[in-house]
């Protein structure tokens, strides 16, 4: 092997043939960030992972072009993160034709419910939850072995050291978490993401909007959130990587809350915060600096 790539045609071979799509044995058409990060781990060079959704596109948001319809129609497998989130999921499924094969990855983790509009819903933001994403680690990697059987030893490999490497990340926050009383955990995001990751780390959240980025809070709203930051001396509040700071600024100008930077919360980041481990990396930072 080693003489091989000192020839550079055979390096630029070696590089052609390697990222060539139609080499893969399984196609995964992916409807989040998390989900497609997810795939690369376990599925490693036997999935070619195709990421609808982007880093920086609002998932709350999105409606599906015919481009993306043909993306699905072509996978294997279509994960999503399930609970509401994919609102367009019904028309997607019929406009793809049938064919390819949904995972929710979603589905088996227990849901925390929040009122949006008058209304219970299922909040969706559950990957906020390192215990919650080993699940889907699991699930992504029994639907894999099923879809594909030829590689099922590889996707079994994959998945305990991923959740392996997700051991280790839940250390790391409790560690990092540490540096915070539980006094100070209390968190003012621009809109309710943060949930889970709430439960699992004694956190209380003050939303600026509900559990969607549709809606703009009311002015009566931004003045009971202002009313809680002074009562409760929350030292910051928390931009979104894609919501709209505006209102997160009026806040913090009202209250005197610094701006303790932008969180991930409906997805992974582009550069930074580009896979789920570095994105709860970042986010607990953030957090743990701007309220100790
Ligand atoms: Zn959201």
């Amino acid at each position: 092997m080693k003489r091989l790539f000192r020839n550079p045609l055979a390096v630029l071979f070696a590089i052609l043939v390697g990222t060539s799509s139609t080499r893969a044995d399984l196609h995964v058409a992916s409807l989040s960030t998390v989900t497609t990060d997810l795939a690369k781990q376990i599925g490693g060079n036997h999935v070619m992972v195709n990421g609808i959704i982007k880093p920086g596109i609002d998932p709350h948001e999105f409606e599906p072009t015919p481009g993306d319809v043909r993306k699905v129609a072509d996978a294997n497998l279509v994960l999503l993160t399930g609970k509401g989130m994919e609102g367009y999921l019904t028309k997607l499924e019929e406009a793809a034709g049938g064919s390819a094969k949904f995972v929710n990855t979603g589905k088996d983790i227990s849901s925390l419910t929040m009122t949006e509009r008058e209304k219970k819903v299922e909040d969706p933001h559950w990957w906020h939850s390192v215990e919650n994403m080993k699940e889907a680690a699991r699930m992504v990697a029994q639907s894999f072995a099923k879809a594909d059987p030829s590689n099922a030893a590889s996707y079994d490999k994959n998945e305990s050291a991923y959740l392996s490497k997700l051991d280790e990340l839940e250390r790391w926050i409790r560690v990092k978490l540490a540096e915070l009383p539980h006094d100070r955990r209390k968190l003012v995001t621009s809109h309710d993401a943060l949930g889970y990751f709430a439960r699992d780390y004694g956190f209380t959240i003050y939303p600026v909007k509900g559990v969607s980025t549709a809606e703009d809070p009311s002015s009566q709203h931004v003045k009971e959130i202002i009313g809680v930051i002074k009562e409760r001396g929350v030292k910051a509040i928390f931009f979104e990587n894609i919501e709209n700071p505006r209102a997160v600024q009026q806040i913090a100008d009202e209250t005197g809350a610094k701006a303790g930077g932008s969180l991930y919360s409906d997805g992974l980041g582009e550069t930074e915060g580009n896979t789920y481990d570095s994105m709860m990396r970042h986010n607990v930072s953030a957090i743990v600096e701007g309220l100790k």
